[in-house]
């Protein structure tokens, strides 16, 4: 390279502002459409267990209370999940959306990967039950429990 030529470049560089952004300081919108973390909205569910049926992954878990009173809980397996949106599109309901607002999905610990959704209530009834990441009584809770 003539010395000319790297010079215009260097002053280029100089002046130009940075091409990388100060992330996590300076952050820009996610994508409308990016699939991030599932949101699940409890209201509309009828525990009718598609979503966990039909996951490739086996990322969810759609543990049953008491249908009656529709008392369900989640589990999603954060860490399991590929964001393919199988479950997004197979919920008759519109209960599953994949959020573009949650997608810095790191940690540092295995336990922040398995994410519990429903009342308070019923989900410290589920962690009391079957534990944080047992696979087991997947859609019956334990009688009695
Ligand atoms: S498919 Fe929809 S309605 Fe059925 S259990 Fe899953 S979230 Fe609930
Ligand atoms: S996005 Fe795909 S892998 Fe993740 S929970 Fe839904 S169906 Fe399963």
């Amino acid at each position: 390279m003539r010395i000319g030529t790297m010079l215009s470049d260097v002053l280029r560089s100089i002046f130009s502002p940075p091409a990388t952004r100060e992330y996590p300081s300076v952050r820009k919108d996610a994508p409308e459409r990016l699939r991030g973390k599932l949101t699940w909205d409890r209201s509309k569910c009828t525990g009718c267990s598609l979503c966990a049926k039909e996951c490739p992954a086996n990322a969810i878990e759609m543990i049953l209370i008491d249908r009656a009173s529709k008392r369900f809980v989640m589990r999603y397996h954060m860490d399991a999940c590929t964001f393919c949106a199988q479950c997004v599109q197979n919920c008759r309901f519109n209960c599953i959306e994949m959020s573009n607002k949650e997608w810095e999905l790191a940690a540092l610990n295995k336990e922040a990967f398995t994410v519990h959704y429903g009342s308070d209530e019923d989900v410290a009834k589920i962690l009391e039950t079957f534990g944080k990441n047992q696979a087991e009584g997947s859609l019956e809770a334990k009688p009695n429990a």
